[in-house]
């Protein structure tokens, strides 16, 4: 199928690298999710990913049982890390180049975020992951998705969930639930529909971006998203 996007950031929560288990990462998951970035750099479209790091630390929560905030969130971001060397590797072995830029230096693993450099990297065809969110505590990688976005020029953000889109309420718990095909920006921000932090969804706002949420868990979805196919709720202006 032809390429309807030049650049698009993916952004990948913790959880969407945990599958069913617990904690941590399952490596049958990362694989399948390196096949399907495979499968989209195939078609030339230039692919950057933000991880989350919740399936291994979230910041809030330490900080609600004691911990202090800042250091938790510092703790959330290096766990990022892994999961971006995670996927790199699951990449690699699929031989899809890959470089990693964090946003807390750790030179020995991975490049610095350098934004023209993220660009180059993704010009000449390499998947970008970016990894330690934004680098400042109190953030999340949601929002680091929309100011990367931002930065790179990417003209969508995909974001990958448990469920089909956005729902009117919890399709888990409510079989009535409504699945919008589209929304617009400001009625997500007013209804609080928890899709990204506000923060993320008025950077999103300001830039234009739209935002595309689809469910991850179901096979070739990645594909079908940056293809142009309807999956999911598309928020935009
Ligand atoms: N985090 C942060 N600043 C950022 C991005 C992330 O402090 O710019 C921390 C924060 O503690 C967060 C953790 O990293 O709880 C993991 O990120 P997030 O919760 O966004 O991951 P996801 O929900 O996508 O798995």
């Amino acid at each position: 199928m032809g390429r309807v996007y030049q650049r698009i950031l993916l952004k990948l929560s913790g959880e969407a690298l945990m599958g069913n288990l617990g904690y941590g990462i399952d490596p049958v998951v990362v694989g399948d999710i390196a096949q399907e970035i495979a499968e989209v750099a195939a078609t030339g479209t230039q692919v950057a990913v933000v991880v989350g790091g919740g399936n291994i630390f979230r910041g809030v929560k330490a900080a609600s049982a004691g911990m202090d905030r800042a250091t938790a969130d510092y703790i959330g971001m290096i766990a990022t890390v892994m999961n971006a060397m995670t996927l790199q590797d699951a990449l690699e072995q699929i031989s899809v180049p890959t470089r990693v830029q964090t946003a807390i230096a750790m030179q020995e693993v991975a490049e610095p975020y350098i934004r023209r450099k993220a660009i180059r990297h993704l010009e000449k065809g390499r998947v970008v992951v970016f990894g330690a969110g934004s680098g400042n505590p109190f953030f999340t990688t949601d929002t680091t998705a929309a100011l990367r976005a931002a930065e790179i020029d990417a003209e969508v953000i995909f974001k990958g969930t448990k469920v089909d889109g956005i729902y009117d309420c919890d399709p888990k718990t409510n079989s009535e639930a409504h699945l919008y095909k589209t929304l617009t920006y400001a009625h997500v921000l007013t209804h609080d529909l928890r899709v990204m932090d506000s923060t993320a969804i008025a950077l999103c706002k300001e830039n234009s971006i739209p935002i595309i949420v689809f469910n991850l868990s179901v096979r070739g979805n990645i594909c079908r998203a940056v293809n142009g196919e309807s999956v999911g709720t598309i928020v935009g202006g």
